[in-house]
């Protein structure tokens, strides 16, 4: 039985469950994430387990602050500092080479570690609290969709003993920005609620993106977690044109920002129109949407704005971030 809770009760239990090497859920500004002791082997394997993450997807780290992060990488580059005094805490992560500290099974094995610090004041508590950096992928069951509420967390692992903190629903509503800062060019591996032009701002210099980032099956495998399928909700989803939501039928779950509501179904959620409010509430009209009677989901194609590849504005970079996700939703 997942058990939610909240307040201080909330930290002290999953203080002392993560002492013991047990997995929890806890809140984060993007989305909810599965905490565990990122130097203690054993646990960061059992957070694998709970996931059904394939052991070759590396997890983020989660610091309180720079300096933690200092003790997990071979070099805290110049770049990455500069990075950490603009955007941290917030929803960024880097990823530098490893230090010996952090054990193989966090990195998947691989020479780098990512890293970041989460803009919510009940990971960074539970961080300092427990004095080490704390692994938090999404508290999902894999390739599932992302949890924006305790809720969330608690339909996905309803069979599990888990403590989930709850912190309230996640103020961005989508994943971070992740990072790649070991080559020569700083390399955009997912976009997230930090956009390239941002992050091209504070370092004042060219930023590029991953080839994979550009399609879904393009075979890159520089950041696992980012190819394919992913964010998936069980039901058939597709994207539809703002046109076309009419012809939706009594059995299909229609996720909209252009209209309060369509008259052929009364499955319906509304997202805000803007990037922000879109993202917010997205994860949560997924989940209402498997969670409800209706057979299939339709999801009215977001607004037009200008690729986050070609420049375009802060909103359009959030748009970027959030086509990426739907495509990897819809099959
Ligand atoms: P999640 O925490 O579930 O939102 O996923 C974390 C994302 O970060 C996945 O896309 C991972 O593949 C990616 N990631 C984690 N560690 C690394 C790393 N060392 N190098 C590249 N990507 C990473
Ligand atoms: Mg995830």
């Amino acid at each position: 039985m997942t058990e939610i809770l909240e307040g201080p009760e909330a930290i002290v239990a999953a203080l002392a469950r993560l002492g013991l090497g047990e997995p929890i859920a806890f809140p984060t500004e993007t989305v909810y994430g599965l905490g565990a002791d990122a130097l203690d082997e054993d646990a960061v394997e059992r957070i694998f387990t709970l996931k059904g993450r394939p052991s070759e997807n590396p997890l983020i780290v989660h610091v309180s602050d720079p300096e933690m992060a200092r003790d997990l990488v071979t070099e805290w580059t110049a770049d990455a500092q500069r990075l950490a005094d603009a955007f941290w805490p917030g929803a960024l992560t880097l990823v530098l080479n490893k230090s010996e500290l952090v054990p193989d099974v966090v990195t998947a094995g691989g020479p780098t570690v990512a890293i970041r610090c989460p803009a919510h004041p009940i990971a960074l508590g539970l961080i300092e609290s427990l004095g080490k950096p704390i692994v938090g992928p999404s508290a999902n069951p894999s390739g599932w969709i992302s949890p924006t509420t305790a809720d969330h967390v608690a339909q996905g692992f309803s069979e599990e003993d888990l403590l989930v903190i709850d912190g309230g629903p996640c103020r961005a509503g989508i994943e971070s920005t992740v990072l790649d800062l070991t080559a020569q060019e700083p390399r955009i591996l997912r976009p997230g609620v930090i956009s390239h032009t941002q992050i091209a701002r504070v370092l004042e210099k060219e930023v590029s993106y991953a080839e994979h980032t550009v399609g879904p099956e393009s075979g890159i495998t520089a950041s696992p977690g980012v190819l394919g399928a992913h964010y998936q909700p069980k039901k058939s989803t597709k994207l539809v044109e703002s046109a076309d939501l009419s012809d939706a039928g009594v059995d299909t779950y229609v996720i909209a920002w252009s209209v309060d509501r369509v008259e052929s179904t009364a499955h319906f959620s509304v997202l805000a129109s803007d990037p922000e409010g879109f993202a917010r509430g997205l994860y949560a009209a997924l989940h209402a949407g498997d969670a409800s009677e209706a057979s299939e989901i339709w999801i009215e194609r977001p607004p037009e704005s200008t690729d986050d590849r070609e420049g375009g504005s802060e909103a359009d970079s959030l748009w970027s971030a959030i086509k990426e996700r739907l495509g990897r939703a819809c099959r």
